[in-house]
């Protein structure tokens, strides 16, 4: 029996010239055998970077949790994205030719609850920011399951999935985590550590089942909340709860490429 017995998918593209060149030819191509544009998508294909993988899970994933995610990567390299463009016509082939292996990411889940008791739950294929929507110092408590760990002062903080841990949290000296692994990764921006104020100054994981509330200190609760490149404010937040999703997203895997050969590619150089 067939992964994607309807045939159903749909094309998520960056918007430029090329890659709506590569949209066009895979639709075509796989038009040709079957394959029809749908809204209840079985594959959903990302052509452009890891952005637009971000963009496809956002649009697709809440609504069709069963769908299998695949990306061709039209710069670099991604680490979304299995396929490179010069190998489009392969991935194309493999496509129509071969049952791919689905392979599964962890999730953060991030439950902001307002004073007054109202709730809103997001889930990010990279990472959850919280930073003062002001120039202001964002200060809160953080807790660990239940029990306080630290106050945090500085700009905000990065809550990561392990596949996110290649992206911003990265960027800020948080570790690299392999996906297989069921984590969240809490990471610093410009923290304020000085003879006054203290924090752990370090990353640090949390494994699932295990509990992050972060309380904001300042009386409106308002922030600045960015979930995988989406950026909104809220306002008179009281708790967010974070922890590793129940959910897992899907990949189709049509072949190997080992995510540490992918790390080495992208800070090492290949
Ligand atoms: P964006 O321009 O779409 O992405 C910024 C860069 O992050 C792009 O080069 C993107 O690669 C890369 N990227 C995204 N996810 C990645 C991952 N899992 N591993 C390695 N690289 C990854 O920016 P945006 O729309 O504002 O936000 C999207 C993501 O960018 C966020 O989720 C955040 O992780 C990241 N970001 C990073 C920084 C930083 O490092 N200082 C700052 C802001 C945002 P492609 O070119 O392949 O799309």
């Amino acid at each position: 029996m067939s992964l994607f017995p309807n045939k159903h998918m749909q094309i998520v593209v960056r918007d430029d010239d090329d890659s709506r060149r590569y949209a066009e030819r895979i639709q075509t191509a796989l038009g040709r055998y079957g394959w029809r544009t749908d809204p209840c998508p079985e594959l959903v294909i990302a052509i452009g970077g890891d952005g637009t993988m971000l963009e496809a899970f956002h649009r697709f994933y809440l609504r069709h949790p069963g769908a299998a995610f695949v990306g061709l990567h039209t710069g670099t390299l991604g680490f979304y994205a299995d396929w490179k463009k010069h190998e489009v016509d392969w991935m194309i082939e493999t496509i129509l030719k071969s049952e791919p292996k689905i392979v599964e990411y962890p999730l953060v889940s991030t439950v902001f609850e307002n004073a007054d008791g109202s709730r809103h739950r997001h889930l990010a294929l990279n990472e959850t920011i919280v930073k003062s929507s002001t120039l202001s110092t964002f200060v809160v408590d953080v807790w660990i399951n239940g029990e306080p760990f630290e106050t945090f002062r500085g700009d905000g903080l990065i809550i990561s999935t392990p596949s996110g841990s290649t992206a911003y949290s990265h960027s800020v000296g948080g570790s690299i985590v392999h996906p297989s692994i069921d984590a969240l990764q809490v990471s610093e921006l410009a923290a304020i550590n000085n003879v006054e104020f203290r924090t752990l100054n370090r990353s640090f994981i949390l494994p699932r089942h295990h509990i992050l509330d972060i309380y904001p200190m300042h009386k409106d609760g308002e922030m600045l909340v960015g979930v995988d490149g989406n950026v909104f404010i809220m306002r008179g937040v009281r708790r967010i709860q974070s922890f590793v999703a129940e959910e897992k997203v899907r990949f189709a895997r049509y072949r190997q490429f080992p995510f540490w050969q992918r790390v080495r590619a992208k800070f090492l150089g290949d």
